[in-house]
């Protein structure tokens, strides 16, 4: 949170003498309605306009979006809604991306924000941040398979850490509800892991990155705001 006032004065619009003037005038507006106070707390969403121009946000913002299936990751695609059509009504929408990708068909935990060191430090493979997902396979899952699960799976392209598997629930038809944890994230990775012991995923879905959880008040589609708590945890 930051006051009105030194967030119009750092954005160079002027002093805190001359933001109190055109506070004054009704020349500033807070999310389309004009304001009486310049001591006023921002927060990181708010939009600020001046003389009907929107100010630039210098605050970094991250958010917990529960990402739906049918969405892609990209900010960008001709044919696919993306997670950023459910932002539209962010201020500087252009700015912000996913940290990490989750697959059109995968649902859950994805933050988004617009600081790229931060998607960095989440992102990559050094940091060996777990994530955690559910997944629903078609079998169930054996001793042995566990144990490959446990060693690192061999792939042409690379080697998995050791990755923790446990079943939640065994569901009809020989399906079950798989609890597993990797240590990087590499391109259809739960997937490709599951694949090798030929238990293919239906179904998946992010509950975890390092401490995050999801918050489970979101539904598909809905974000918030990460609490300075859960920031913390993932920086
Ligand atoms: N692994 C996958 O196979 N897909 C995802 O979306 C994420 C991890």
């Amino acid at each position: 949170m930051i006051r009105l006032d030194r967030f119009l004065a750092n954005s160079g619009i002027g002093t805190r003498a001359e933001v109190k003037k055109l506070v004054k005038q009704k020349q500033v507006k807070v999310n389309g309605k004009s304001i009486k106070s310049p001591n006023q707390k921002l927060k990181d969403t708010d939009q600020v306009m001046v003389n009907n121009q929107i100010v630039s946000a210098l605050v970094d913002r991250y958010f917990m979006f529960n990402k739906p299936t049918g969405v892609i990751t990209a900010t960008r695609d001709a044919k696919h809604q993306t997670f950023l059509h459910y932002f539209r009504e962010e201020v500087h929408v252009e700015k912000l991306v996913a940290a990490g990708r989750l697959d059109k068909d995968t649902t859950g935990l994805l933050v988004v924000t617009d600081d790229g060191q931060f998607v960095h430090e989440i992102i990559h493979p050094s940091k060996k941040v777990p994530k955690i997902y559910q997944a629903v396979i078609d079998g169930q899952l054996t001793e042995s398979d566990k144990e490959l699960f446990g060693q690192g799976m061999q792939f042409k392209d690379f080697t998995a850490q050791p990755a923790q598997v446990k079943t939640v629930k065994l569901l009809p038809q020989n399906q079950s509800i798989i609890e597993v944890t990797i240590h990087e994230g590499k391109y259809h990775q739960v997937k490709r892991m599951f694949e090798q012991v030929k238990k293919p995923v239906l179904q998946l879905h992010r509950v975890q990155i390092g401490q995050l959880q999801l918050d489970e008040r979101l539904k598909p589609g809905e974000y918030r705001d990460l609490t300075d708590e859960e920031l913390i945890m993932l920086k």
